[in-house]
């Protein structure tokens, strides 16, 4: 077993008056801001556009936060000559030098962080706790891969008498990475730099909904001294630049985290060799899941019901992690459904940006009509338990829980990705596995178990990339919960973990005879 000694991040504490200062002060500049531009940075210059949408505060959609520039076609094409002609550079580049420029964007975002946190509160709706939370889920990417970087340069020896063998990895060259909004700039921070710092020339298309916070990525790479061309933000509409990208004869990489859906597009595109293109693309596909808690008859109530809650509830259910199925044993079922409708209806919802605030808005129009629909579904297929009031001036809707849900009922399959909880009675723990196991999904789990046979069993047969058992399954911490799911939920690869930086990276052994 590896230990590890990471240090990570310390979070803001919010108990201190500072601290609340800051933030408040924060977010008054932030506000100053808005309606400002954002330019596409495109081999070192930041660029126009003939497009540009208004990305704006899902709390309250009068105000927008920024107007961004979309790239046209022809101007991805620029940017990937642009990525390669900066590789020959990039790639000779000693590690230790890509390491420094992640530690410097890593030290800017230490400093930046109330404003940063501002940001991501305003243009995608998450509170302020948790958004404080991913600023440090950023940092701490950057000093991480920085360290994996530093290690694996080191490469392997096997040398035997008479003949030296050398094992190391080489950049693969170009990478196109595409990032959702939910986590707006861990997520597309920790691919971004991942890449970078194995000698990857990299292009960020983020999701157009949160292009600001990815603006402000490219601002703070760009002051820690990341070359021309190495690095590229390159906004645009997902199914048109996004496609052109993965298409392209010239992308090695693609680091895509978002959508089953899409997902599944990238990959089969991906595989298709096109005219002049000389090597198979290598595809990191993160995608959606269908995360089950199982709640025991052993279990703490009080603890499972706490967990459940902030699981299923934490920025509206609006996190690839978040628990969208409860599947509790007979004997305690009612009670835990009674006392889980009563939790949740003490949270806040309301404006991301008050300090009270439990549950924010989902992230745009679409997104609620979806999750709205969802919820007709399940009043036709389970019995609605609770059904709380939202808001009306932003994309709110208020936390929903059904009872009695079938387990291969519409809510209980398919990511719903907003405040709605499937709760489905089982008569004894093999069905709860043989029910939480039954989705195409397999990211995260959970179990709320004071029976050791349980747990043991949970480990090995709930088939999930991440299993957290007796606490919450959200808030994965950067090389101490790697993250990351099986199934269609991904390619297993585990962001924040030992083994990711090695899908950015070729291997290959040299051999000399002495
Ligand atoms: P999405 O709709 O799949 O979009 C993700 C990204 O793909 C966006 O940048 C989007 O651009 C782009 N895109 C869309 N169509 C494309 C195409 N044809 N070719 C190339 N790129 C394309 O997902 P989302 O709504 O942003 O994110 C929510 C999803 O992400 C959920 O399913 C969630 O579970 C998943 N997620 C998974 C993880 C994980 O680690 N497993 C983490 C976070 C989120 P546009 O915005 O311009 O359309």
């Amino acid at each position: 077993r590896v230990s590890n000694h990471f240090p990570g991040a310390a979070d803001t504490d919010y108990a201190e008056e500072e601290e609340r200062k800051m933030a408040a002060e924060a977010f008054q500049s932030v506000r100053q801001q808005f309606g400002r531009s954002y330019l596409p940075l495109i081999n070192g210059e930041y660029v126009n556009t003939q497009e540009s949408v208004d990305s704006v505060n899902p709390s309250n959609f009068s105000e927008v936060i920024g107007k961004v520039g979309l790239i046209s076609v022809e101007q991805a094409e620029q940017a990937m000559q642009a990525a390669k002609a900066a590789f020959p550079g990039w790639r000779k580049t000693p590690a230790t030098q890509r390491a420094l420029v992640l530690r410097k964007a890593a030290d800017l975002m230490e400093q930046r962080r109330a404003e940063l946190s501002a940001w991501i509160v305003l243009e995608v709706g998450k509170p302020l706790k948790e958004a404080d939370a991913e600023v440090s889920e950023a940092i701490d990417f950057c000093r991480y891969y920085a360290d994996e970087m530093e290690r694996l340069e080191q490469g392997v020896n096997y040398d035997v008498a008479g003949e030296t063998n050398r094992y190391i990895y080489q950049p693969r060259g170009i990478a196109v990475v595409i990032s959702p909004w939910n986590f707006p700039l861990a997520i597309a921070c920790g691919m971004t730099v991942a890449a970078l710092v194995s000698g990857n020339c990299t292009l960020l298309k983020p999701a157009e909904t949160s292009s600001v916070i990815a603006a402000k990525l490219t601002e703070i790479l760009v002051a820690a001294g990341i070359p021309k061309g190495v690095f590229q933000y390159v906004p645009g509409k997902g199914s048109q630049v996004g496609a052109y990208l993965v298409n392209h004869p010239d992308t090695h990489v693609i680091a895509f985290t978002g959508s089953q859906e899409v997902g599944c597009r990238i990959f089969a595109e991906a595989a298709t060799l096109k005219p002049g293109q000389r090597h198979m693309k290598r595809v990191i596909a993160e995608m959606g899941g269908k995360n089950a808690i199982v709640v025991d008859e052993s279990a703490d109530l009080d603890q499972a019901v706490v967990g459940v809650v902030q699981s299923a509830f934490g920025y509206s259910g609006q996190k690839c992690s978040a628990a969208s199925r409860v599947i509790v044993q007979e004997p305690i079922y009612d009670a835990f459904v009674r006392r889980l409708v009563e939790a949740t209806k003490s949270l806040n919802i309301g404006e991301a940006e008050l300090p009270s605030t439990q549950v924010g808005p989902v992230i745009d129009a679409n997104a609620r009509d979806r999750i709205r629909e969802y919820i007709e579904k399940g009043k036709a297929e389970a019995q609605l338990a609770l059904e709380l009031p939202a808001p009306e001036q932003g994309y709110f809707i208020g936390p929903v829980i059904f009872s009695e849900v079938p387990p291969n009922g519409v809510i209980a399959q398919q990511e719903i990705f907003g405040p709605v909880l499937a709760v489905v009675r089982v008569k004894d723990f093999p069905e709860a596995l043989a029910v939480a196991n039954g989705t195409n999904y397999a990211l995260t789990g959970g179990l709320y178990s004071r029976t050791p046979s349980h747990i043991q069993q949970a480990q090995e047969e709930f088939e999930v990339g991440n299993l957290y058992i007796n606490r919450t399954i959200t808030g994965a911490i950067v090389a101490r919960q790697p993250f990351g799911g099986f199934k269609l939920s991904g390619v297993g690869s585990k962001a924040g973990g030992p083994d990711y930086l090695l899908q950015f990276l070729e291997p290959r052994t040299v051999t000399e005879n002495i």
